[in-house]
């Protein structure tokens, strides 16, 4: 028995077999175009999309083998696509998740008081992020688009309903509570659409999928547009979610971290709805079979591993990723220097889009050495701010943080984040989580393993990080350099 899953992300899709004592058989992977038309602007051609899904696929099925018998589906989350419900055709460009085209938009709706109810319907804020405004410009701004959609022949869809629609050949439109969570148009307190939500946003609920739990069979591919293939389609998550999964992150408490360009952090509060005051987002970890939900809170750190990235490429003081372990191990500590990485602005929990990056403390003694080690340190601050705020607000203990993703890789990293946070640091021994969760979530939808306990027994260490010295005065004085860093562009 062996597993297909897909993982759609916002640069490529990756093509996984995993076999059924959950190790990876093959893998196939392609990239799509970006298209930047306008400044903040970011699209995708859902064909684009489609036509690397079917590569991805090819290659890891000739490499794989055994062949898959069910598949399972993670996506990039809040990307929104349109397509005819007939031919399948993409009706026009999705709008992907890093657009932030709708910014006044959103400024509108808070503007004319919409701003607590919609939190307190969708655990998010109003923010460019989310698709529900991402719609609401197509409304507006593209009358073609919109009288397919009105007239019922434009499907709208995040890019596993986008997928589904082309692996069952339009026969299933559908979606799962941890991606329909992240549109601003769904309820988490009833678990559907909200029509009050729909009437805000300006969006018609019959364009929308239907809700399926986010494991189980509900349909199957078609052999005559999926490489001959006729498999159950039985998992669905949002990468995110889908990466807690990976990391059989079931139980409250459960916490994942996935440092890749950014880091993005999901706590299991298991069955309870928490609120965060603090700048966290509540969003669904998956929605069961029985009609149940977990929840979560999720907070998103933008600049970390691009931070590494920029040490490359901009700045030119290494020449690869893992070349910052080195250099920054070379020295004891960052002789005093604070990098706060707020490259595009600053995620959870602080929320600031105007500030920006600032290093402090530089003197005749800095070298190149300090400034990497402050950039590890300052990825292994800015989690742990976050994991402060969800330890906080949830109230659940939190017995250790499972980390996964590239920069996941860096031993100094982990355990300078043990050091921060104060409990240990769990890296899995595979760093894609991503793929893995939607692989067991369709081998839990059909069976080849029979429930959540194989899966815990299942995931692997690659080794633990426990916290050593707690680095206090280092975090006090890195909250002084974010206050500075904040607020530096001026609104214009
Ligand atoms: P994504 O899925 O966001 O593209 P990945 O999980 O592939 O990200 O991780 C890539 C990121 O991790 C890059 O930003 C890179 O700079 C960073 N990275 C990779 N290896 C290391 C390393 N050894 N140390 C620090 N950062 C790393």
């Amino acid at each position: 028995m062996a597993i297909l899953a897909l993982d759609a992300g916002t640069t490529g899709v990756t093509a996984l077999i995993i076999g059924a004592d959950t190790g990876i058989l093959a893998r196939g992977y392609r990239e799509f175009p970006q298209h930047f038309p306008e400044d903040g602007w970011v699209e995708h051609e859902p064909g684009e999309i489609w036509a690397a899904t079917l590569e991805a696929t090819r290659d890891a099925l000739a490499a794989s083998p055994e062949p898959p018998t069910a598949v399972g589906i993670t996506n990039q989350r809040e990307t929104i696509c349109f397509w005819d419900r007939e031919t399948l055709g993409s009706v026009r460009r999705a709008i992907v998740w890093q657009d932030r085209r709708t910014a006044a938009m959103c400024e509108h709706l808070r503007a004319t008081g919409h701003s607590d109810r919609v939190s307190e319907l969708t655990g998010l804020r109003l923010d460019p992020y989310f698709s529900g405004t991402k719609i609401a410009w197509v409304r507006d701004n593209d009358p073609h688009t919109w009288a397919h959609v009105e007239s019922g022949r434009a499907a709208i869809g995040t890019v596993d309903s986008y997928l589904i629609a082309r692996m069952t050949r339009g026969l299933h439109h559908v979606t799962d509570p941890t991606n329909a969570c992240r549109t601003l148009l769904y309820d988490i307190t009833t678990g559907d659409w909200s029509e009050e939500l729909a009437s805000i946003l300006g969006v018609p609920l019959h364009a929308l999928p239907q809700i399926v739990p986010s494991y189980g069979a509900f349909g199957s591919t078609d052999p005559s547009t999926f490489l001959g293939l006729s498999l159950p389609i039985a998992g669905i998550a949002g990468d995110q979610q889908s990466a807690l999964v990976g990391q059989a992150g079931f139980d409250p408490g459960s916490t994942k971290c996935t440092y890749g360009t950014g880091s993005f952090l999901l706590t299991n509060t298991g069955t309870d709805i928490v609120r965060s005051p603090g700048g966290l987002l509540t969003t669904v970890a998956l929605g069961h079979p029985d009609g149940h939900l977990t929840y979560a809170l999720e907070g998103a750190v933008f600049v970390t591993g691009s931070a590494i990235q920029w040490l490359r490429d901009g700045l030119q003081i290494i020449d690869s990723a893992p070349e910052s372990e080195v250099l920054a191990a070379s020295v004891p500590d960052s002789g005093g220097v604070v990098f706060v990485p707020a490259l595009t602005g600053l995620g959870a929990p602080d929320w600031d889009p105007y500030a920006r990056g600032t290093i402090l403390g530089i003197t005749r003694g800095t070298t190149r050495a300090h400034i990497a080690r402050a950039t590890l340190e300052a990825i292994a601050f800015e989690v742990r701010d976050v994991v402060d705020l969800m330890r906080a607000e949830s109230g659940i203990p939190m017995p250790h943080l499972a980390v996964d993703g590239g920069a996941a890789a860096n031993d100094l990293l982990c355990q300078l984040q043990a050091d921060q946070i104060q409990i240990p640091v769990d890296r899995s021994a595979e760093l894609q989580t991503t793929g893995l969760g939607a692989a067991f979530l369709a081998g839990i939808g059909t069976g080849v393993w029979s429930g959540l306990d194989d899966l815990r027994a299942a995931r692997r260490t690659d080794e633990v990080f426990t916290p050593g010295s707690d680095g206090e005065a280092a975090h006090q004085r890195w909250r002084r350099a974010v206050e500075r860093a904040k607020g530096w562009l001026d609104d214009d």
